[in-house]
């Protein structure tokens, strides 16, 4: 294989220190956000300098060298993808490299309603959406900026722009939103759409509440959910982390991702490239390699952007350490550099 004016690259697929193919690829396109979700960032942020992160030219080219490196999937994130101009342009050009197989998109849907058409035209087969309340009142509070009409609205759009799949996003907490899960889940299956539970992860330290003492379990949120719905193990999950969850006579499906009580890092087949170019090869863990000085300095050579990239796989750990048991925060990057 050959890239740009360079030397060959022989490899094409990335397989890490544990015998882990990495096939997916979470690339965030923006840290900026139009909301404040208190779980995911304090109520002042700093973002990144406009030089300091990536062009939607570099981030084109990130996702080119990953797909021809055997990368089958890529998630566009942040941040807010949707704030980012461009990414409807950027979703096309990464949605036509041969040998993706999929490019999916996860948003806050504030601004999905007016793009949802643009997206799925571009190429975007599935979308995950962020919902954790239908109270207007108590959405505000856990987004502080955030309106549930234009999130509704983003929905119904999204449903009718002919997404393959549409999956709702929960994290929940006791005391502020865990009264909510059996609304969320009718809502979800009355729209045929998936659900997805999440345990809140230590990401960044926020100002809010006490992780900790808000902690839910997945186990907990199932025998809630088992009390109303006959729950049958869905057979069709993918190998990500979710678990998911059939309902009887509802083509909607139900997950759980658990990350505190259900570790699945030895079926890790993700890395995350955040918008400054720097590969994480774990969410939980800290190792990972600037990729922005081989895009800037080989502007047209993506050999060294490549064997990077595949040099990295001998530094992937080989699992996070993620415990709500105590409350020190693990790591300082906040879930909006993360690409979530
Ligand atoms: N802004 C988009 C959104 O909210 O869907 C995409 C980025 S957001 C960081 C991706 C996902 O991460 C969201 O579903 C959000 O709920 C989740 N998230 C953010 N911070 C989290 C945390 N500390 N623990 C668990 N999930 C978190
Ligand atoms: Fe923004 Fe998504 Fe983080 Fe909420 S979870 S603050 S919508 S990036």
């Amino acid at each position: 294989m050959t890239y740009g004016m360079t030397q060959p690259v022989q490899q094409r697929e990335l397989i890490d220190g544990f015998n882990r193919r990495v096939d997916y690829v979470r690339l965030s396109v923006t840290d900026r956000c139009d909301f404040r979700c208190v779980y995911c960032m304090a109520e002042e942020m700093t973002f990144l300098p406009r030089a300091d992160i990536l062009s939607l030219e570099e981030l084109h080219r990130v996702a080119r060298v990953f797909v021809s490196l055997g990368v089958t999937r890529i998630r566009l994130t942040g941040g807010e993808p949707l704030v980012r101009p461009g990414i409807e342009k950027l979703a096309a050009w990464i949605a036509a490299e041969p040998g993706l197989e999929e490019l999916t998109l996860t948003t806050n849907a504030g601004r999905l309603a007016s793009k949802a058409t643009a997206l799925r035209a571009a190429g975007v087969k599935r979308l995950n959406i962020s919902l954790d309340s239908l109270d207007e009142t108590r959405f505000r509070a856990l987004t502080r900026t955030g309106n549930l009409a234009d999130v509704l609205a983003g929905i119904q759009a999204a449903r009718e722009a002919g997404f393959e799949r549409i999956r709702l996003n929960s994290v929940i907490m006791r005391g502020r939103n865990d009264d909510e899960v059996l609304a969320l889940t009718a809502f979800a299956l009355e729209n045929g759409l998936d659900i997805a539970f999440i345990e809140e992860m230590p990401l960044g330290a926020i100002d809010d509440h006490n992780r900790a003492e808000m902690f839910v379990s997945s186990e907990e949120l199932r025998d809630t959910l088992a009390q109303r719905y006959t729950l049958l193990p869905a057979t069709d999950g993918t190998a990500g982390p979710s678990r998911y969850w059939r309902v009887a006579g509802e083509s909607g499906r139900i997950g759980f991702i658990s990350p505190h009580s259900h570790n699945f890092c030895h079926l890790c087949n993700r890395v995350r490239v955040t918008v400054e170019g720097r590969l994480l090869l774990c969410l939980g863990n800290e190792h990972s390699v600037d990729l922005k000085p081989l895009l800037r300095e080989h502007p047209e050579d993506d050999a060294p952007l490549a064997q990077a990239i595949i040099a990295a796989m001998d530094i992937k750990p080989e699992r996070h350490h993620f415990s709500h048991d105590d409350n020190a925060e693990q790591l300082v990057r906040f879930m909006n550099m993360t690409g979530g």
